[in-house]
């Protein structure tokens, strides 16, 4: 793009001053027309991009900060849910203003979760427009052990990590205050206090990508996805790849949601709380299956990860999804996952 269409602080000014770091795992980062990677011998590389639009995928006004962590942990994510190794990133922004007091929080929440995983900016690209954060991140596995959508097989444990729904429930929370309504009463059936809606936030807002996880369950799962746009939805991937079903004990669900431990006792509530772990997304969180020969690995896999799971049904031979509950009685499916064009 030629420089007089830059925004207003000079492109090349931000890109020095927000995105340009030293780089050194890659042969050439930020400053030439490509980056340079020198892939491992004996790895193959793991590529993923997601988007973030601004009005759909988070609210205008959002903190700056949390919204550079998330915009990197949903692409961390999907390389866990490879059971990939995070190598680097690029970074392509439009931006409404080259606004120094957004910019340097935004940076900042992005750049720290990077550190974190040792995962490199090597290169973007900055330009006016609606806000919009796309990522595009590169990781490494070895050959041969990359998790897959497609390698379930019937008997298989399915497991999920950490706890799901709650940032759904904050979302649907911030969209009734946003647009002036009351909190609907499907969830105000479920009365949050102000620190289990902080809770909530924090994951709706700054998700931890289960990348130890991932990597630690190389060789043990045998199929996994990263939780985006509700379990049902997602896990609905893996039996179509894989050509299996599966079945699910809704009374392990109840328990997965953090912010509503124990409280789900009225038949609403328990469908309320159902709703957001099984259809909600945004949790990142992984579903995996595993052998159950292999139960003890997956357990260490997840103490070493620190990352907790949870074992909540099994895959079968027969096609689709079936929910149970606790005493193996049949429990109606009406849960539907996030599409955007639907
Ligand atoms: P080109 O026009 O050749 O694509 P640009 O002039 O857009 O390159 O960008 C100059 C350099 O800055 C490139 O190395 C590019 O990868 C990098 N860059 C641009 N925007 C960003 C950004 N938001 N974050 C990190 N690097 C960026
Ligand atoms: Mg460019």
């Amino acid at each position: 793009m030629p420089a007089h269409s830059a925004v207003a602080m000079g492109e090349f000014d931000l890109i020095k001053r927000f995105f340009t770091r030293p780089t050194p795992r890659a042969v050439l980062g930020v400053g030439d027309d490509c980056a340079l990677l020198q892939p491992r011998p004996g790895m193959l590389q793991a590529i993923s991009t997601d988007m973030l639009v601004s009005g759909r995928h988070f609210f205008a006004d959002v903190d700056p900060r949390t919204l550079g962590h998330k915009a990197l942990a949903v692409n961390l994510s999907d390389l866990a849910a490879c059971g990939a190794t995070p190598v680097a990133f690029t970074l392509a922004l439009a931006l409404p203003e080259a606004d120094p007091a957004w910019l340097a929080p935004f940076a900042e929440g992005m750049l720290a979760l990077a550190d974190a995983h040792g995962c490199e900016l090597i290169g973007g690209d900055t330009t006016r427009g609606p806000l919009n954060i796309c990522i595009t991140i590169f990781g490494e596995v070895p050959q041969g052990q990359a998790l897959l959508r497609s390698g379930a097989q019937p008997g298989d444990a399915v497991y999920v990590s950490g706890t799901l729904g709650d940032a759904n429930l904050a979302l649907t929370h911030l969209l009734r205050e946003w647009e002036g309504t009351e909190a609907a009463t499907s969830t105000a059936a479920i009365n949050l206090s102000a620190d289990a809606m902080a809770l909530a936030r924090a994951r709706l807002e700054q998700p931890t990508p289960r990348v130890a996880l991932g990597t630690a369950l190389r060789g043990i799962a045998t199929s996994a996805a990263d939780i985006s746009d509700g379990l049902l939805g997602d896990l609905g991937h893996i039996l179509e790849r894989s050509g299996v079903g599966a079945t699910l004990d809704t009374d392990r669900a109840l328990t997965l949601m953090a912010s509503h431990q124990g409280g789900a006792n009225t038949e609403a509530q328990q469908s309320t709380v159902l709703r957001h772990v099984l259809s909600g997304g945004d949790d990142y969180e992984l579903v995996f299956t595993a052998p159950t020969s292999r139960e003890a690995a997956v357990q260490a896999a997840a103490q070493a990860s620190q990352s907790p799971v949870t074992c909540i049904g099994r895959i079968d031979a027969t096609p689709g999804l079936r929910l149970v509950d606790r005493n193996g009685l049949p429990v109606a499916n009406d849960f539907l996952s996030f599409d955007h064009f639907v």
